[in-house]
């Protein structure tokens, strides 16, 4: 049995891997220019941010009904629960399907097919987190949250992501005020790509509850203090860093040392189908490149549950944390 675990920065949209790439695909009429699945998971090697959200957001062309989007969420719920995914906090970007005539509803209703079952079909509970695109326009933003109100009851909290650098955080104050009015949950990518200003940024203007990587935070120690005294959750995603670039590779991560230097890191797989892991794999990657012991896997864990959005249901949380504490490493 793997350690239990909470995952919180997970973007369902790149959980496609390529075979259910190609059978959506067939399912709506759509071609896609690879051969084959093979050819496609060849064109998951990418070198940076951009050359990935390229394909990310080409993709997507495969993703039109309901039935889709219940059918990938059901896929990665079913791949999570296998490492040890406990409770899921989901991301998805709806502007990217707007974009393309797939409306508010048919996402979040589509979803929720799979999400809604979640804990019965696979054991895992969920929250789901609608992001906004940073590359887009504040307005675009603002229609975005006017679009989303009538689901409100199946969203939990807002996001942040997309191409980081030239995209402040301060951009979106107007859509963060409107989010917490509506009682929303805040969360923001920054500090991967962008400087760690962009993590003050995101804390002070946007009134972020955790920081979506925050990996850049390293380079101010008065920011590391900030963040570790204030107990901000940061949600790391160390495979990611690696395929990005943010890091050369997963022994030069700082995740060690972020932990050394007391701020409450969470691991996860951010997009796992191009990024080569689940949650899991990411535990063990850093498990294995870091040298982490098992107090440190434990307390990575302990970590994900505390850091969770489950505020409505705390006993559920402590059940969790129990769990993590009775583990036995094989
Ligand atoms: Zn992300």
């Amino acid at each position: 049995m793997p350690l239990p675990k909470a995952e919180l920065h997970l973007h369902i949209e790149g959980t496609l891997e390529p075979e259910l790439a190609f059978e959506l695909a067939a399912r709506n009429g759509v071609t896609l220019p690879y051969a084959d699945a093979d050819a496609l998971r060849t064109a998951y090697r990418f070198e940076d941010l951009q050359s990935f959200l390229d394909l990310y957001y080409e993709l997507m062309a495969v993703l039109r009904t309901e039935r889709d989007f219940g059918d990938l969420a059901d896929a990665y719920l079913a791949r999570a629960a296998a490492q040890g995914v406990r409770h899921a906090e989901i991301f998805f970007d709806p502007q990217a399907h707007m974009a393309r005539g797939v409306g508010m509803g048919t996402v979040v209703e589509g979803l929720w097919r799979a999400l809604g079952g979640s804990q019965d079909n696979h054991g895992v509970s969920t929250r789901l987190i609608m992001c906004f695109l940073r590359d887009e326009s504040a307005e675009s933003a603002m229609e975005t949250l006017e679009a989303a109100r009538p689901y409100l009851d199946r969203i939990a909290g807002i996001g942040l992501d997309s191409a980081e650098t030239g995209n402040p955080p301060g951009k979106f104050r107007e859509v963060y005020e409107a989010a917490a009015a509506l009682g929303l949950h805040r969360v923001a990518h920054a500090g991967e790509e962008g400087p760690p200003e962009y993590i003050t940024e995101a804390l002070d203007v946007l009134g972020v509850e955790r920081v979506d990587h925050g990996l850049r935070c390293m380079e101010d120690p008065a920011l590391v203090e900030r963040l570790a005294r204030e107990r901000i959750p940061l949600t790391l995603c160390p495979l990611s860093n690696v395929r990005l670039r943010a890091v050369d590779a997963l022994a030069d991560h700082p995740l060690a040392a972020m932990l050394d230097a007391g701020l409450l890191c969470t691991v996860n797989s951010d997009d796992p189908a191009y990024f080569g892991g689940y949650a899991g794999d990411n535990f063990d990657a850093v498990r294995a490149a870091l040298g982490l012991g098992e107090e440190r896997l434990r307390e990575l864990a302990r970590n994900s549950f505390a850091a969770s959005f489950l505020e409505h249901d705390e006993e559920r949380r402590a059940r969790y944390i129990a769990e993590v504490d009775a583990y036995e490493f094989p």
